[in-house]
């Protein structure tokens, strides 16, 4: 493969100015800056977010989450330019667990969101490639700072239900969607709590043709196991709906649904304590991040050799943490 020459990165300023004035190419270029882990660029990117957190804050978060071909991208499709239509600007970023740990990805392989991607009121991006979870989610929850910045209406963070994933999602948006299906999913034992517990709207999607039965007896069921659980905030009963992408059929509805979510939270205060608390997590999150880097970066020698000892069995781990920590 031919490597592309290397193109000058425009100043922080230029990124701020090409930002606020919702410049796609610019917030692009403004998203790979603050993707970059080079520390002269970790420096740049925080100068940049510093002066652009006045402008953020003020878009609608929406996490959407869902197993592979429960039919996410074409829901957010749909979504996307039902959004558009009425006005707003709209962008989808991505939290992808698995690109830095396989070299492949479960959302970015295949042209996805074929026609909110042409429209000029959107913006989509794919999840970071390289680095853990929590480097991935960081650099997400930077992106969506800089989406809002330049004037975004409505943030989609979009992920894969693996693992780790959804809670990271859910604890950098407002309101938590769950794309379900009625076939698979039928078996509600097959469906962690733990994601029931997250979602502020459960939505069983494909609800068309000849499954619109189907979907309709799912959403009954997912009702009923909603039930039995205590709400994260007594103010709101996660809402079970059915809807289809492919059609278009509700998703003017969920929409709807995300709405009147927000109006609730925001009325009781829930959704600024929510938010206050995820800046807080992110503060630690970022913190950790920091020391461990800075940690490695000045112990590298030490630590091979530790390392190795830890692996070979001559040190337990808990000593050898003890050692590096104290020494
Ligand atoms: P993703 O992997 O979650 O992003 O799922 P896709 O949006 O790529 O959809 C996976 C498959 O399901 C594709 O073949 C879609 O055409 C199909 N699909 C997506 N949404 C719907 C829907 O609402 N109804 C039906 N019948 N099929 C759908």
């Amino acid at each position: 493969m031919q490597r592309r020459p290397k193109r000058r990165r425009p100043s922080v300023e230029a990124l701020q100015a090409g930002v606020e004035s919702g410049n796609r190419a610019l917030l692009a270029q403004a998203i790979t800056l603050v993707e970059s882990t080079h520390p002269t660029h970790r420096i740049q990117a925080a100068t940049l977010l510093d002066a652009l957190m006045p402008r953020t804050g003020g878009a609608v978060r929406l996490g959407i989450t869902g197993v592979p071909g429960v039919g996410k991208s074409t829901f957010i499709d749909a979504l996307g330019l039902h959004l558009i239509d009425q006005g707003l600007r709209v962008a989808v970023l991505a939290v992808d667990p698995t690109s830095g740990r396989t070299g492949g990805s479960i959302l970015g392989d295949k042209t996805r969101m074929v026609r909110l991607s042409q429209a000029d009121a959107a913006f989509i991006r794919p999840s970071p490639t390289s680095g853990t979870l929590g480097g991935v989610a960081s650099r997400t929850r930077e992106a969506l700072l800089l989406c809002e910045a330049a004037g975004f209406d409505v943030v989609l963070v979009e992920t894969v239900g693996v693992g780790q994933s959804e809670t990271v999602v859910a604890q950098m948006t407002d309101t938590f969607l769950a794309l379900m299906l009625s076939g698979a999913g039928d078996q509600l034992q097959g469906i962690k709590r733990g994601l029931m517990e997250m979602a502020d709207l459960l939505v069983v999607n494909k609800a068309d043709g000849d499954n619109v039965l189907p979907a309709t007896q799912a959403a009954n069921r997912y009702r009923q196991a909603l039930h039995l659980l205590t709400p994260a905030y007594p103010e709101w009963r996660p809402r079970v709906r059915t809807c289809s992408g492919l059609d278009g059929t509700n998703v003017e509805n969920v929409w709807g649904d995300v709405v009147t979510h927000r109006e609730i939270m925001n009325k009781s205060g829930s959704l600024q304590s929510k938010r206050g608390m995820q800046n807080t997590a992110w503060m630690w999150t970022r913190v950790r991040e920091s020391l461990e880097l800075r940690f490695r970066s000045e112990n590298a020698a030490r630590l091979a050799t530790i390392e190795d000892q830890v692996r070979r069995g001559e040190i337990a781990p808990t000593r050898a943490a003890v050692e590096l920590l104290d020494g």
